[in-house]
């Protein structure tokens, strides 16, 4: 298991939820849901030791339900060292950073769909993207 799965696992049974919107309530993050340029899906922000995602209110709910767990997973993985972190498809923003936040998105979204924990082996890259609502070329990049 991957220090990431690790983590999603701790927090789902930390916060008896895999929904991201959940897991936010119960931390008391705050989802705002802004207009923001076309690029950006979102990113995450801390004033005054609260901490805040931003998303872009042109996504559809599937995109923004994936936003929020993917800004989630910097908030857990990555706290300050990255507290202003966008967001984007464009391919610019491809770090460590990233790719971990998206691994994070994809393990919590998979576990949000089960409730007993899943072993993603198991699943072709077709499933995980359905699952998830994640894009296949964006799922085959992480798992496969
Ligand atoms: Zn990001």
């Amino acid at each position: 298991m991957t220090k990431v799965e690790q983590r999603v696992i701790e927090l789902i049974n930390e916060h008896g939820t895999a929904e991201p919107k959940n897991i936010c309530e119960n931390m008391g993050i705050i989802i705002l849901s802004l207009e923001l340029p076309e690029r950006v899906n979102g990113f995450v922000m801390n004033r005054k030791g609260i901490w805040f995602i931003v998303l872009n209110d042109m996504l559809n709910d599937d995109q923004k339900r994936f936003t929020t767990a993917h800004e989630l997973g910097h908030i857990i993985l990555h706290g300050y060292a990255n507290s202003i972190n966008m967001s984007c498809n464009t391919g610019f923003c491809v770090s460590r950073y990233e790719r971990e936040a998206d691994m994070f998105a994809a393990y919590l979204l998979l576990q949000a769909e089960y409730d007993q924990y899943m072993d993603y082996e198991t699943l072709t890259l077709d499933q995980v993207s359905q699952i998830t609502h994640i894009p296949q070329s964006r799922v085959d990049n992480l798992f496969f």
